[in-house]
């Protein structure tokens, strides 16, 4: 099945009873057995969910993975994944990672004997200088939040295959129709469905795709002992809206590249970033490695730049309409935000400068509005600025 195809119908069954088109919301905590232990497969709500596993299935599919596990937020699927792993065990990971990863990694699982390097794994050379006999795990985003910085996930999977260590990939800022790691040759991957999977803003939840049995069944084994699962409707929103998954991502790109040429050909923005312009640093890595299905490049909604001030970013923030200041990305409406104050306040002010995330950046999370509805709200915020 092909990717569009497999968004509006893997994992998904007519209901048995009705013929129901959508699959029902199975809203039950516990299933009836006819005598004890002779169940229908179905036991308790934890365990198994025909809603969730509907979801599961749909984005293994799409991932082109053989196993999903839905959770109740992004950070519980990476705090499962953590789970894989006991003290004294060495993870090596991009030093740019989402804020509450970061957060995650070195105020809760360093407590448990968890050792961390924080790495720029855009550069193999740092990967490989990082690599201890414990060395269990590489946790990768690409692109990073918000600096856009790519990493080369071919071969840091070659170099994971060699060293007999476990990549895992957060995918969350491209979604599987602009990048697909599992077949690229990573082992993990995971997304916060928040984002663009369920992509309307109504959501907090998270899941990991796998390609192999044995890590499916440790991931599935974690998922039903730790317990971080989505509720039934989380669940059936983020299988509605994956239908519209390949939908929205080329119409998110359409509209980025047009907004970050905008921002580029403009003297109040510099260091625009946005990984198919030719100025991005990693132009050449994201022409081989962001690919739809179909083999048409694009990188997503996320763009960035930097403002001549704070105060000059503090303004123009102040005066957007169409885009709302808010925290979070990935939805069909147009969102912008202030990493320094917002998403990234949790990261040290030394990490920030280190990875140069100014004061005077702004990330704009584009939606599918028209184009030129968002250019004109970022012109008229200029004004008198
Ligand atoms: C939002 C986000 C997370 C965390 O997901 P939640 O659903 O908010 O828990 C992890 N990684 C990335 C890249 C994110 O953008």
């Amino acid at each position: 099945m092909k990717f569009a195809t497999a968004a509006i119908h893997a994992g998904q069954e007519k209901e048995a009873k009705t013929g129901a088109v959508i699959p029902p919301i199975f809203q039950n905590s516990t299933y009836a057995q006819k005598g004890p232990g002779e169940h229908t497969g179905y036991e308790y709500g934890r365990t198994q969910n025909p809603t969730r596993e509907a979801m599961e299935k749909n984005v293994a599919a799409l991932e082109s993975g053989t196993h999903g596990f839905a959770f109740g937020s992004g950070l519980a699927a990476i705090s499962t994944v953590a789970q894989l792993f006991q003290a004294g065990d060495h993870i090596i990971a991009t030093e740019n990672v989402y804020g509450g990863t970061y957060r995650f990694f070195t105020k809760v699982m360093e407590k448990f004997g968890l050792k961390f390097s924080w790495v720029d794994t855009s550069d193999l050379q740092h990967i490989k200088n990082a690599i201890t006999p414990n060395t269990k795990m590489i946790f990768v985003e690409t692109p990073t939040n918000p600096m856009l910085v790519l990493s080369d996930l071919a071969a840091i999977a070659d170099l994971c295959r060699e060293e007999n260590i476990l990549l895992t990939v957060d995918n969350t800022f491209l979604s599987p129709y602009f990048q697909r790691p599992l077949e690229l040759g990573a082992d993990i991957v995971l997304h916060s469905t928040t984002k663009y999977l369920n992509g309307h803003s109504d959501v907090i939840g998270g899941v990991i795709v796998v390609k192999n049995d044995e890590l499916a069944q440790k991931i599935g084994f974690l998922q039903n002992a730790v317990g971080a699962v989505p509720s039934p409707f989380d669940a059936w929103l983020v299988l509605r809206s994956l239908k519209t998954l390949p939908l929205r991502m080329k119409a998110h790109a359409e509209n980025a590249i047009k907004i970050a040429e905008f921002l580029q050909g403009h003297p109040a923005f510099h260091t625009v970033s946005y990984p198919d312009l030719p100025s991005h640093p990693q132009f050449a890595l994201a022409q081989k490695q962001h690919k739809s299905p179909g083999g048409s490049i694009g990188s997503g909604g996320m763009v960035t730049c930097i403002t001549e001030s704070f105060d000059k970013a503090q303004a123009i923030l102040r005066k957007l309409k169409v885009f709302t200041l808010a925290e979070s990305l990935g939805g069909v409406e147009s969102l912008v935000c202030h990493p320094a104050s917002m998403t990234h306040a949790s990261v040290p002010p030394a990490m920030r400068e280190k990875i140069g995330l100014s004061d005077a950046l702004i990330r704009f999370s584009v939606g599918v509005e028209d184009a030129d509805d968002l250019i004109k709200d970022i012109e008229q915020a200029l004004e008198g600025v």
